[in-house]
């Protein structure tokens, strides 16, 4: 893993490097790419003590290995709180999507068995040095976490930093066929405009140290 910010570490999930993103932020994990990214996980987490796994939300490419993690590691599930039912019990994910061929072929490939959850996150929780924020809209219970101290914002799948169909880099709304309720991701995306954040790092995507960037195109949606 590649140390991206003081106490962070950015993970790869998926064989290329920035298509589904993981971190760990001090002694705790956040996503667990694909149902398929166990192993590369593991290697990657040799040597560093993990105590925790949290979401940024219950979707396939980010709670795939979450159950085979938490029970390799024995670490408790930290899950927002309207994900929980779905992290526990993973066709939640497969009904609350879309209606649409690509969310759900994402969601037979990707998708990993549910795992209890140990703690419920909300607004304002601090997790590995960063603070839990709301961000609903691409699941019901979306979060990013945040720290202000010096401004690292891991934003989870509210943008994306490339494409998601295409893969050419640049910030883009996820696409609509994978977002129960886009309107509600875009007033989330508007939130996070006032963070100003000097680093930001994303589901999908590499991270971005030109947030001047980030902000204009949040200004703009
Ligand atoms: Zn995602």
């Amino acid at each position: 893993m590649k140390q991206v910010a003081d106490g962070v570490w950015q993970l790869t999930t998926f064989g290329i490097p920035n298509l589904i993103n993981a971190f760990v932020v001090e002694d705790v994990l956040i996503d667990s790419g694909t149902r398929h990214s166990r192993n590369l996980i593991m290697r990657q987490l040799q040597g560093h003590r993990i105590n925790a796994h949290a979401l940024t939300h219950a979707h396939g490419d980010h709670q795939g290995s979450s159950h085979e993690l938490c029970e390799g590691l024995g670490i408790p599930y930290w899950v927002p709180e309207r994900d929980a039912d779905a992290a526990e019990n993973p066709t939640l994910i497969g009904e609350r999507q879309p209606d649409h061929l690509i969310a759900r072929l994402y969601y037979k490939i990707f998708t990993g068995p549910g795992h209890p959850v140990a703690r419920r996150l909300h607004e304002g929780d601090e997790v590995g040095g960063f603070s839990v924020l709301e961000t609903p809209g691409h699941s019901a219970g979306h979060v990013v976490y945040w720290r202000e101290s010096d401004g690292v914002l891991i934003a989870g799948d509210v943008v994306t930093n490339f494409d998601q169909l295409t893969l050419i880099p640049g910030l883009h709304e996820p696409k609509a066929y994978l977002s129960p309720d886009p309107v509600e991701n875009r007033r989330s995306a508007k939130r996070l405009r006032a963070l100003e954040p000097s680093l930001v790092l994303f589901g999908h995507g590499a991270p971005l140290r030109d947030t001047r960037k980030f902000v204009d195109f949040l200004d703009a949606l």
